[in-house]
């Protein structure tokens, strides 16, 4: 797969409007998970250039913010126009560097893009408050001011969308940004980066940094120009740059991990459940923060549900993105292989049932058979945590108070889904799962005109909708006295 605008492919990093490499050359090696071979480079920063990153946006904020909405949205737009100019290169870098199957791919990108179209309209709706005070000679005026400096350290598994949902609200609002997307997939946050410079972003304003994960977030957490941190990743990760922004006091955003419970009711309609299973366990192999990972079946339905699953599953065909129809791409490391296929092996060890799949698939590498277990039980691993991969493991329940119960039961509230056709059912179990997201009879939630993120540990701060630049505004208030 070749693209067309070969502009697209960067092996530096960008730093003020510069496209640069490391000093001394350090280079690290860009892979495709479908075959293990290199696509590229990209260079390994650490903390100096992170620093240079930090202090070029802090000397691009001022003009920056002091542009007027308008002028901050009609920029973004044209970024936003040419990334669906160039939705299908963006989209066959995508698929190169992270697998998955080209149709989710430019879906991703319009998807992603959407974000900075949206905030860029936003820009203009980010409204104050005047307060009537005790006194009539006064009046408290409260304004919205964008944080300053922002960070943003990004995954793998949506290489664009999760950089556009943190760049839309901050640029919108005025915020200047460094992003460090993943060493999975930089070619993507790289190529976006492109797009913005032709879009005309003065230098500075926008900034990506490929490298060493730690030393570029211990720059990013410690030093103070970085007034906030917006993350998106695994729980543990995000936990401890929480603590290392502790001693700079910054705000910080963290969508983390999830653990979804996927719930049908024996009122359900059973196609749509299974449409909607096949969504969320089986998008970008199951790789994503949302996946489903616990199906709770009621017992009634159980076996029906079961059978219409596992014959769509067996359907599903497996292999790289950029084979026709493909609707399952490979994990992205050999890692994540493992904890999939440790996941299969701790449940069938403590009574779990092969339905279909639970093994390496044919075609090598870190391709896995999607896989149906039944007799999934609490204590198994794979209900405890996020299984990242093609599994899908189905528990038996019997009445709405157990599986809110079980539903429940996990530090983790990110998404949740139900399947019901009873509208009282629907209102009283979305209110009482403890999640950020509830999809009720709706697999597909993501959109940047809701707020997305999670509770417990999923995660501080939403983002997308008009709650989205929340995260990276300061309130600031003024008493106007003598009236
Ligand atoms: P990860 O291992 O936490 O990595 C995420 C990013 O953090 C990567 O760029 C990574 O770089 C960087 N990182 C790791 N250690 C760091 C450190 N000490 N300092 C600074 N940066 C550091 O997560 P992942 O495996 O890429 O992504 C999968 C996870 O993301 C899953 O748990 C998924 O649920 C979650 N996720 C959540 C959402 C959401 O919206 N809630 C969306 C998508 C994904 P290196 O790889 O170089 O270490």
């Amino acid at each position: 797969m070749k693209i067309k605008n070969t502009d697209l492919l960067k092996e530096c990093c960008y730093i003020n409007g510069q496209w640069v490499s490391e000093n001394s050359g350090a280079k690290m090696p860009v892979y495709n998970p479908a075959n293990q071979e290199i696509i590229s480079h990209v260079p390994k920063m650490g903390g100096d250039e992170t620093r240079m990153a930090i202090e070029a946006a802090d000397a691009a904020l001022p003009e920056w913010k002091a542009k007027t909405a308008q002028e901050r949205s009609e920029i973004m737009l044209r970024w936003y126009e040419l990334m669906k100019e160039n939705q299908e290169d963006l989209a066959i870098l995508m698929t190169l560097e992270q697998g998955k199957p080209l149709a989710e791919a430019r879906g991703e990108i319009a998807y992603g893009a959407n974000f900075i179209e949206w905030f860029a309209h936003e820009a203009k709706r980010i409204y104050g408050d005047m307060i009537p005070a005790k006194s009539t000679s006064q009046r408290i005026m409260v304004i919205k001011q964008p944080i300053g400096v922002v960070a943003a350290i990004t995954p793998w598994n949506f290489p664009s969308a999760m950089i556009t949902r943190k760049c839309g609200p901050a640029l919108a609002v005025g915020c200047t940004i460094v992003i460090k997307p993943s060493p999975e997939s930089p070619l993507s946050a790289l190529a976006l980066c492109q797009l913005a410079d032709q879009a005309g972003f003065p230098p500075g304003v926008i900034n990506c940094i490929t490298g060493d994960a730690k030393s570029i977030g211990a720059e990013m957490t410690s030093n103070s120009i970085v007034r906030k941190l917006s993350f998106t990743g695994s729980t543990a990760v995000g936990k401890l740059l929480l603590e290392q922004c502790a001693s700079t006091v910054k705000k910080v955003s963290l969508e983390l991990g999830g653990n979804a419970p996927f719930i049908v009711f024996p009122d359900a309609d059973l196609d749509l459940a299974v449409k909607g299973a096949m969504l969320c366990k089986f998008r970008n192999t199951g790789q994503t923060c949302i996946s489903a990972n616990r199906f709770y079946i009621h017992t009634d339905i159980h076996d029906a549900f079961v059978e219409k699953f596992k014959t769509e599953i067996s359907q599903l065909k497996v292999g790289d993105g950029f084979e026709a129809d493909v609707g399952q791409g490979p994990l992205i490391t050999q890692a994540a292989f493992d904890k999939v296929s440790a996941h299969v092996a701790d449940a069938t060890k403590n009574g779990a049932i092969i339905e279909l799949g639970g093994a390496e698939h044919e075609k090598g590498g870190t391709f896995f058979q999607p896989t149906l277990l039944t007799g999934l039980i609490d204590s198994m691993l794979i209900s405890k945590e996020e299984t990242f991969g093609p599994v899908a493991g189905i528990c038996r329940f019997s009445s709405d108070d157990e599986v809110i119960k079980l539903a429940n039961d996990t530090n983790s509230g990110l998404a949740s889904y139900i399947y019901t056709k009873d509208l009282s059912r629907a209102i009283r179990i979305s209110e009482a799962l403890e999640y950020g997201m509830v999809g009720v009879n709706e697999a597909a939630i993501s959109s940047e005109l809701a707020p997305f993120g999670g509770v417990k540990e999923s995660g501080l701060g939403r983002e997308g909708s008009h709650y989205g630049v929340d995260d990276f505004l300061e309130l600031k208030y003024v008493l106007l006295g003598g009236i």
